[in-house]
């Protein structure tokens, strides 16, 4: 199997590159930051604080995160079959998710969905940790970064077209402190893998930044020579 590893902040446009050369190469794709925004979304459904690993720990049996794939290669997230995938981008979600992805319990719990997956596929997975803890056997790892501004321009952007009501001055704080929040954690701290390759998009298009990670993938004989 044929595992890549992206990992970086939030906002450095993972997904949106990590989805594009998944469809092309025909892998799957894998967005580890949704399942944990499912949890998070569990969380406040329940009326649980996200900061009390044990009120969180509790809920984790009764929960179910499933990725699902469309023909098209659309993904759908399922938190216990229902289809989340709109509810778990809200913006306030976002600080449930990182809160709950500091509690070890929750990323042993989706630890183990991951490593399942990456058994039998050829994919791309990207998240915080995945070149570090989730596939550290990774045939390529990538670290993706942006200018704290390109990323928070980003994010609203993608917000504002999903509808909903937000400042690029409130994103930019808010996903400042997210990250520090993720790079600073005890458990899987969001750091590059020391075989990582840095690879910084703030002034790349989608396109120069798929092409980027190809000519990677060529020198290391994971794509045809085409
Ligand atoms: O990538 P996304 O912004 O959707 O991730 C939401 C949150 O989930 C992140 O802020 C991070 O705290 C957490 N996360 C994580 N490990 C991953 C993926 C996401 O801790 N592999």
């Amino acid at each position: 199997m044929i595992h890549i590893a992206i990992d970086g902040p939030s906002g450095a446009g993972k997904s949106t590159v990590a989805k594009a050369l998944a469809k092309e190469l025909h892998f799957v794709y894998v967005d580890t930051g949704a399942m944990y925004r499912a949890v998070g979304l569990y969380t406040r459904r329940h009326g649980a604080s996200p900061t009390d690993p044990e009120a969180v720990a509790a809920l984790l049996p009764d929960v179910s995160v499933t990725l699902e794939y469309a023909e098209d290669g659309s993904q759908r997230v399922l938190l216990n079959g229902e289809d989340v995938s709109l509810a778990i981008r809200e913006n306030e979600i976002s600080q449930y998710a990182s809160a709950v992805s500091k509690i070890p319990a929750v990323r042993a719990h989706l630890l183990t969905l991951q490593r399942d997956m990456a058994r039998t596929h050829d994919l791309i997975m990207d998240g915080r940790d995945i070149g570090t803890v989730v596939l550290p056997d990774a045939a390529l790892k990538i670290f993706m970064v942006a200018r704290p501004e390109a990323r928070a321009r980003r994010r609203t952007l993608e917000l504002l077209a999903k509808g909903q009501d937000v400042e690029y001055e409130t994103i930019l704080a808010e996903i400042n402190a997210r990250d520090e929040q993720d790079r600073t954690r005890a458990v899987s701290p969001a750091i590059p893998a020391e075989d990582a390759v840095m690879m910084d998009n703030s002034d790349m298009t989608v396109e120069e930044n798929v092409e980027a990670i190809r000519v990677l993938m060529r020198e290391r004989g994971l794509l045809g020579a085409s």
